[in-house]
C-alpha cells in the first residue's frame, strides 16, 4: 500500500494552497460548517504534492475532486485515468473540469471526465458555490440569466460570481457551457439519438451553436467526437428494464459515477420503506420512479453497478429535454457526491468505528422532491405503522396525482403536485384517512411551496426551512430536522431530539446527545444514518413515531 492510501484522506487534503496558485485555476479547497465553532473549523486544502500523488496511485478517491490536463496533449482527465501518465512537471491541476476547459484542454476520451461524480462542499462559502453549482448543473441558466439565479439563492450577482470562481475556478457562464458540451459529450458516445436531439437535450438552443462550440472546444466536429468517443473502450449497459414500455421508445441508458465504498444496499432499503405507492418501487435492489420535471413526464430506472463504481440509469426517452436537471436531481437523491473517504475517515475518528466498519459508505438520501419527502415523513410520524402511512400515502396518490403509463409494474402515478395538495386542504386531506393535525400540517406545507412562500431545496437556507416547518406548518424539531437533512441534503442536519438516536447513543436528554455529536460535524447526519441503520430494536419505528405524534398533535 502507498503512503497515500495509508493516511487518511482528510490528512493529505492539509497543504499549501499556493501551490496552485500558480496553476492558474486551482486556488484551495475549504471546508468547514456555517454554524461551528472556529475551534472545530476544519481547513482542508488540496497541495499539488496531494494531487500528484493522487495521478500516480489513481486515487478513486480523488475523481471529480481535481482533474488533470497535460500540457503537451492539451487532454485534461480524471485521475483515475487508465492512460499512461504524462510526466509530473507537464501536468496542471484544476478544481473543476470547467476549469480546465477554460484553459483550452479537452476532455480525455478514456476516462471520461463527463461521467466523474460531483463534490459535495460544505462551508458557507462553498456552500453557495455548491447550491449555484448545483442549480447550473441542473440547467439553471438555460435560458435565464446569472442575476436570477443569484437572486433565487439570495446573495448578490458578483458575490455568486465570486464564489464560484473561488471554489470551481471559473464564472457561472462557463460552468453552465461546460456541464452543456459535456451532457453533449456523452450522449454522442451513449446514445443513438440524432445530432439535433443531442443538441436540444444537452441545453442547446440552436445546432448550429452546438455544432460550433463542439469544434471549437473539442477540435472536431460532433459526428468526429461520437466517431472517436466510441470507437475506443466503452461501457455498454445492459437493459433493465424487461417489459418494454414501448409507445415512447427505447429508454436511454446512461450511468452516474460515485467514489466507492457505495452502501447501495442499505440506501435503496431506507427509500423501500418510504416509497410513495405508484410513484417509486424497489425490487431486487433496483429503484425505479415516475418523473414529472419542467412539465415533462417520464421514469428513471436505477440499479447499482459496484464493480465499475457507477448506477446504471434507464430513462425513458421522454424526459430527454430535462435531462440536465434529471441527473442533478438523481445524484442528489443518492448522494453520488459523497466522498465516503473522508467522511468514514472523520466519524471512525469520532467514536462511530463500529458503524463505519460495518457499512463503509453509507449515504445520506436526499429528496427527488422536496415535498414528496416531506409529505411521506409527516405521514409516518402521524401513523402508528409503516403500512398504515404507505395506505394513507396510496389514497393520496390515487386521488392527487395524475396517472402515468410507464409500462412498468409499480409505477403509475405521478406524485402530487403542492398546488393540487393545497387545493384539496385541510378538509380533503382527512377525507383520505389523514389524521388531522399531519391534515393541517401537509395543507399548509403544500400552500406555502405552491405560492412560492417556502423553499424545500438544495441551496435554501437550513435555519429559515427549519423555522419554517416548525413555526408556520407546526412540525416538531425531530421532524423538520429530518426533512431538512433530506429536502436540502444538508449533511450537517441532526435531529437531537430524536429517541431512538439518544437511545443507541446510550446519551440522556436531547442536550446530552447534541453535545456528543458534536464532534460529527459537519457531517452530523451520516452520524444519524449509521445509528439509525444500525438500531436493532424495531421499537424504534414506534419510538419515532410517538415523538412525530406528540410534535405534530
Ligand atoms: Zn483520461
Amino acid at each position: 500500500m502507498d503512503s497515500l492510501a495509508e493516511r487518511s484522506i482528510a490528512d493529505e487534503r492539509v497543504g499549501d494552497p499556493d501551490v496552485f496558485g500558480t496553476s492558474g485555476a486551482m486556488t484551495r479547497h475549504h471546508f468547514s460548517c456555517g454554524d461551528m465553532d472556529e475551534s472545530n473549523v476544519r481547513s482542508v486544502m488540496l497541495s499539488a504534492e496531494v494531487c500528484q500523488r493522487a495521478v500516480e496511485a489513481r486515487d478513486p478517491r480523488f475523481d471529480g475532486i481535481f482533474f488533470v490536463g497535460v500540457t503537451t496533449t492539451g487532454i485534461y482527465c480524471r485521475p483515475i485515468c487508465p492512460s499512461r501518465r504524462a510526466d509530473p512537471d507537464r501536468r496542471r491541476f484544476f478544481p473543476s473540469a470547467a476549469a480546465a476547459e477554460r484553459e483550452h484542454f479537452r476532455p480525455c476520451l478514456r476516462c471520461r471526465p463527463e461521467l466523474a461524480p460531483g463534490r459535495a462542499l460544505v462551508d458557507a462559502v462553498s456552500r453557495l458555490a455548491c447550491a449555484a453549482a448545483d442549480r447550473i448543473a441542473g440547467g439553471a441558466l438555460t435560458g435565464r440569466t446569472v442575476a436570477s439565479l443569484a437572486s433565487e439563492l439570495f446573495v448578490g450577482e458578483r458575490h455568486l460570481r465570486r464564489a464560484l470562481k473561488r471554489e470551481l475556478g471559473v464564472s457561472p457562464v462557463e460552468l453552465a457551457q461546460t456541464h452543456r458540451l459535456l451532457l453533449a459529450k456523452r450522449l454522442l458516445a451513449d446514445t443513438t439519438l440524432s445530432m439535433t436531439d443531442v443538441a436540444f437535450a444537452s441545453g442547446f438552443q440552436s445546432l448550429r451553436r452546438f455544432n460550433s462550440l463542439i469544434l471549437e472546444r473539442y477540435g472536431m466536429s460532433p459526428t468526429a467526437l461520437r466517431r472517436a468517443a466510441t470507437s475506443g473502450p466503452r461501457h455498454r449497459v445492459a437493459p433493465m428494464v424487461a417489459d418494454q414500455p414501448d409507445p415512447a421508445g427505447e429508454p436511454l441508458r446512461l450511468t452516474l459515477a460515485y467514489r466507492a465504498p457505495f452502501a447501495w444496499r442499505e440506501l435503496v432499503a431506507y427509500l423501500s420503506g418510504r416509497a410513495v405507492p405508484g410513484v417509486e418501487t424497489v425490487e431486487d435492489a433496483r429503484y425505479g420512479r415516475t418523473v414529472r420535471l419542467d412539465g415533462r413526464t417520464g421514469f428513471v430506472v436505477v440499479d447499482d453497478d459496484a464493480p465499475a463504481r457507477q448506477l446504471k440509469l434507464e430513462i425513458s426517452p421522454s424526459l430527454l429535454p430535462v435531462m440536465l436537471p434529471l441527473l442533478a436531481r438523481l445524484r442528489r437523491l443518492f448522494d453520488l457526491d459523497s466522498e465516503p473517504s473522508v467522511v468514514d475517515a472523520h466519524l471512525e475518528k469520532s467514536g462511530l468505528a463500529f458503524h463505519i466498519r460495518r457499512r463503509p459508505g453509507l449515504r445520506v438520501p436526499g429528496a427527488f422532491e422536496g415535498f414528496e419527502v416531506a409529505m411521506m415523513a409527516i405521514l409516518e410520524a402521524a401513523s402508528p405503522s409503516r403500512e398504515r402511512s404507505s395506505d394513507v400515502a396510496s389514497r393520496i396518490v390515487d386521488a392527487l396525482g395524475d396517472p402515468l403509463d410507464t409500462g412498468i409494474r409499480g409505477l403509475d402515478r405521478l406524485t402530487p403536485l403542492p398546488e393540487s395538495v393545497a387545493e384539496a386542504g385541510p378538509v380533503g386531506l382527512a377525507g383520505l384517512g389523514v389524521a388531522p393535525g399531519s391534515a393541517r400540517a401537509i395543507a399548509v406545507l403544500a400552500n406555502g411551496l405552491a405560492c412560492g412562500t417556502l423553499r424545500l431545496d438544495p441551496g435554501s437556507d437550513v435555519k429559515t426551512a427549519c423555522r419554517a416547518l416548525v413555526d408556520t406548518c407546526g412540525l416538531g424539531e425531530r421532524l423538520a430536522g429530518t426533512i431538512v437533512m433530506r429536502a436540502l441534503h444538508w449533511p450537517d442536519a441532526f435531529p437531537a431530539s430524536d429517541r431512538a438516536l439518544q437511545r443507541a447513543t446510550e446519551t440522556h436528554g436531547e442536550d446530552a446527545l447534541r453535545a456528543l455529536a458534536e464532534q460529527w460535524r459537519p457531517w452530523r447526519a451520516y452520524a444519524a444514518f449509521h445509528l439509525w441503520t444500525h438500531d436493532p430494536a424495531k421499537r424504534r419505528d414506534e419510538v419515532v413515531r410517538r415523538n412525530g405524534q406528540a410534535a405534530i398533535a
